[in-house]
């Protein structure tokens, strides 16, 4: 039998109903769901677990809010979820804007699957309202499947799943189907800590790294967190550790301010490096960081 995986990146503009979608996609079949991951790699929100599938949902808050300022900002953001999506979900409804018209090219050129969602079709009128935002989206963007739903009231939902699983590709699963349910906190610590490591190394160290949380004590105020970062080589872990440590200072501080965001609690990281020879190419080791089963 074969397996699907995949990300599904939901964007749109703010109170369109993204995160009431998610919450309808992800419903009773939630592995895990917070409103606070903003910094993983894969923006994880809510992931849906299945036999045959795995569903990993992101929401995006309100990334096209119409402010200049904001502009660059959002379209870093924007870019980035293009880049790691599998399927991309355009949230609208009948009072949204449409986008600008960069936004929409970035949609029309999009590599991979683009829906679009009209979403709170509770509040059409008549079905003659719907038909015609629906026809003018399959205007505005050919290459979109365009569906629509009430997220609110769950209709439609089950045939947007189902569209969804077609486009999703085939794939293992990402994350362990089970462990993420009761060990959420540490799988996301310990990508925060490894966005890091992509931000502030080069070339292969970041590939060649990866984190481990040995332990994750939370106390009344404080959470204790103990991350071991492993490397392949002796000369990978001079380089993660710096000049008088003061690379390895940055990830930890960084990481850690990030980490407080997101449990919204005070965080005490320790970071110690490893080198953990080849463990790329040693199965048990794979296993043990959890890319294989
Ligand atoms: P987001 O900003 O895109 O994440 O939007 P939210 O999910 O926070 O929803 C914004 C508002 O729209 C909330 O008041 C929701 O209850 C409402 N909403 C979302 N989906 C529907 C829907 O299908 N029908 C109706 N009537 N309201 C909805
Ligand atoms: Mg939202």
């Amino acid at each position: 039998m074969t397996h699907k995986a995949g990300f599904v990146n939901i964007i749109g503009n703010p109170n369109v109903g993204k995160s009431t979608l998610m919450n309808a996609m992800v419903g009773e079949r939630i592995s895990i769901i917070t409103s606070k991951a903003q910094t993983t790699r894969h923006r994880i929100f809510g992931i849906v677990n299945n036999e045959d599938y795995q569903i990993v949902y992101s929401d995006t808050p309100g990334i096209l809010e119409p402010k200049y300022e904001l502009h660059q900002a959002m379209l870093k953001f924007v870019e980035a979820s293009f880049a790691d999506a599998d399927i991309l979900l355009y949230v609208t409804d009948k009072y949204d804007k449409e986008p600008n018209e960069n936004f929409i090219n970035m949609l029309k050129q999009a590599t991979v699957p683009v829906f679009i969602v009209v979403n709170k079709i509770d509040l059409c009128k008549d079905e003659a309202e719907l038909l015609e935002i629906m026809d003018k989206w399959k205007i505005i963007i050919p290459n979109a499947t365009v569906v629509n739903i009430s997220a609110l009231l769950k209709v439609q939902t089950e045939i947007l799943l189902k569209l969804l699983l077609e486009k999703l590709p085939e794939h293992e699963a990402y994350f362990p189907k089970d462990e993420l349910t009761d060990k959420p906190m540490r799988f996301f610590v310990s990508e925060i800590i490894r966005e890091k490591i992509f931000l502030y190394y080069q070339k292969e160290i970041p590939y060649c790294t990866e984190v481990i949380i040995e332990s994750y004590k939370e106390e009344e105020t404080i959470v204790r967190i103990r991350a071991e970062i492993m490397v392949s080589r002796d000369s990978q872990k001079g380089i993660i550790i710096g000049h008088k440590g003061a690379s390895l200072k940055k990830v930890g501080v960084e990481a850690r301010k990030d980490i407080e965001e997101f449990i919204g609690k005070q965080v005490y990281l320790e970071t110690f490096v490893k080198v953990d020879k080849d463990w790329r190419d040693n199965q048990n080791q794979l296993r043990r960081y959890g890319y294989v089963n």
